[in-house]
């Protein structure tokens, strides 16, 4: 007899496919050494007291967990800075994203998310048998526009993972307010945040802070990655009590185990480990970044634990050549997930990739980033753009008594407030035009825009912008100095091509732009702080 038929919902189905072990790499490959950067998993071992903490634990195995893990809720609502009853507990937050959908979506409502992402988004969408719609990246970025026109009436869900596996991009704090605010009556925005230990990006937000006090917003956190503990299982969620009750509804009794619920309250004892851990990895991350960008590679400016190879049709083929050479990461559909992992191992990443596109220069046909020259170029200029953000966080508490020298041509010259403010309000002023000339339909016309030294409101919105603490300045310099450099890092080489023509400079291309505009203006006006407070 055979055996019974499964539900139909099953049939289309997406099965979770796991990263592969290390040692089913060495097995295939007969290797005597392999690393695993398939899973975005911590690669330092547990929190110091996690192990002991469960082995101590396990003497109570015998007796059931606490179903709704109530001490590590308490302590998590602490830290996050909200109530205990907006806070739900859960087995992973891929064990709340089931709930979630089990809990808002009948049969044939929507669920929407942008595609590529999470790979379990379908997956449980479909066991709720929802109906999934997802909305194309662009530059490996979430595509705010189509994901706003793809909101209907149907819509329960709408998944945001930010930042997005496996694209390592993150959407900026104003797009993602667009779309929270975008939501129809009776949808809940779900905004996982499993990777926002590793956000460094100043532009980034913290979902809880901005937006979990909305009762149509839940967010997800998880202790699987910055916390180590990826083999215990423990995720939360933060949103409305009512929100929170429905997802508890649809919870697997005692799902979260004793042993990951002691593992929780001791890795939330070491935070300043964590906060040491996450800047090796962001650090790796943005070192290893730049040496690809110098191969040529370029790669998303990544706010996660891992790197996004967009090697588009070859990732298949890229991820088997680096496993023949001991490296094992996740090829996925367009590209290849590739995990920060130790300083040694991410050399040998390095190693193997460069190794192989010698032989294989085919491997960039179709990279989803700029490459070859373009993809240097994207490295110098962040390079410089990182360099001037150092020297203006270097006049933060610095004394400015005098003034700058004239501006050429004018009898100008300004304090330190006045060039902070000038700064300020110009970096999204230009940010905005470059989004116009990489939005433009050809390469080759150029697109107008500009803006001139004599414009009439300037000095108007400089003294509206001046403010007593340069903090406040800096705080909206650094913002969008990130847009910018997620901008560079996400460019391809058609964008490189593009021109834009100024008032009064002329056809100008992208260097062209980027020496007047963006990273030479930083340029400029750090000298202007560094003479005013006599410091070169
Ligand atoms: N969300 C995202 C975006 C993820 O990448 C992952 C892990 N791959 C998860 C959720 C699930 O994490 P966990 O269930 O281990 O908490």
């Amino acid at each position: 007899m055979p055996a019974p038929q499964p539900s139909a919902r099953l049939a289309e189905l997406p099965r979770y496919q796991p990263g592969r072990s290390s040692e089913a790499a060495m097995t295939e490959h007969g290797l005597t050494s392999a690393i695993k950067l398939a899973s975005n998993e911590s690669p330092f071992g547990p929190l110091p007291g996690v192990t002991e903490a469960v082995t101590a634990a396990l003497a109570g195995i015998n007796r059931y967990a606490d179903h709704t893990a109530s001490a590590v809720a308490e302590r998590f609502a602490e830290r996050v800075g909200v109530t205990r009853d907006r806070v739900a507990v859960g087995p992973g937050s891929a064990g709340l994203l089931e709930q979630l959908a089990l809990a808002f979506v009948e049969p044939g409502e929507r669920v929407v998310y942008p595609w590529p992402s999470f790979i379990a988004y379908p997956q449980f969408t479909r066991l709720a048998a929802g109906a999934e719609h997802t909305t194309p990246l662009v530059r490996n970025a979430f595509d705010v526009d189509a994901l706003v026109d793809a909101l209907d009436v149907r819509t329960r869900l709408v998944l945001i993972a930010n930042p997005n596996n496996p694209t390592s991009t993150a959407l900026r704090t104003a797009d993602l307010r667009r779309v929270v605010d975008a939501v129809p009556e009776n949808c809940l925005v779900v905004i996982d945040e499993a990777y926002r230990e590793f956000v460094t990006g100043a532009d980034v937000p913290d979902a809880i802070a901005e937006f979990a006090d909305r009762p149509n917003v839940a967010v997800l956190r998880t202790l699987s990655k910055a916390y180590g503990l990826a083999g215990l299982r423990i995720g939360f969620m933060v949103a409305d009590p009512a929100v929170v009750d429905a997802v508890n509804a649809c919870a697997i009794p005692f799902g979260v185990n004793v042993a990951a619920q002691a593992a929780a309250l001791a890795a939330f004892e070491q935070d300043d480990e964590v906060m040491c851990r996450c800047a090796v990895i962001t650090s790796e991350r943005s070192r290893v970044a730049q040496e690809l960008r110098r191969l040529g590679l370029g790669v998303p400016d990544s706010q996660a634990n891992f790197w996004w190879l967009a090697a588009g049709a070859l990732a298949g083929d890229l991820a088997h050549e680096l496993e023949r050479r001991g490296v094992v990461t996740r090829p996925l559909s367009g590209g290849v997930r590739v995990t920060v992992g130790t300083p040694d191992e991410n050399d040998r990443f390095v190693g193997a990739l460069s190794e192989l596109i010698e032989p294989r220069p085919d491997v960039v046909d179709g990279w989803g980033s700029s490459t070859g020259v373009a993809a240097r170029r994207a490295a110098d200029w962040l390079e410089r753009l990182d360099d001037a953000m150092q020297r203006f966080r270097a006049h933060l508490d610095q004394p400015h008594p005098g003034r700058t020298a004239p501006v050429p041509g004018e009898d100008e010259t300004w304090d330190a407030s006045q060039v902070w403010a000038h700064v300020a309000e110009f970096g999204d002023f230009w940010l905005d035009q470059l989004a116009t000339i990489l939005g433009a339909g050809s390469v080759n016309d150029p697109v107008p825009f500009g803006r001139t030294r004599r414009d009439a409101g300037r000095i108007a919105a400089i003294e509206a912008g001046r403010h007593n603490d340069p903090a406040h300045h800096l705080d909206t310099v650094e913002r969008s100095a990130d847009r910018l450099a997620a901008r560079l890092a996400g460019m391809t080489d058609e964008d490189w091509a593009r021109t834009g023509r100024h008032e009064t400079l002329g056809v100008m291309d992208l260097d062209a732009q980027l020496t007047h505009f963006h990273v030479g203006h930083y340029e400029e006006h750090a000298a202007q702080l560094d003479s005013i407070a006599g410091t070169s």
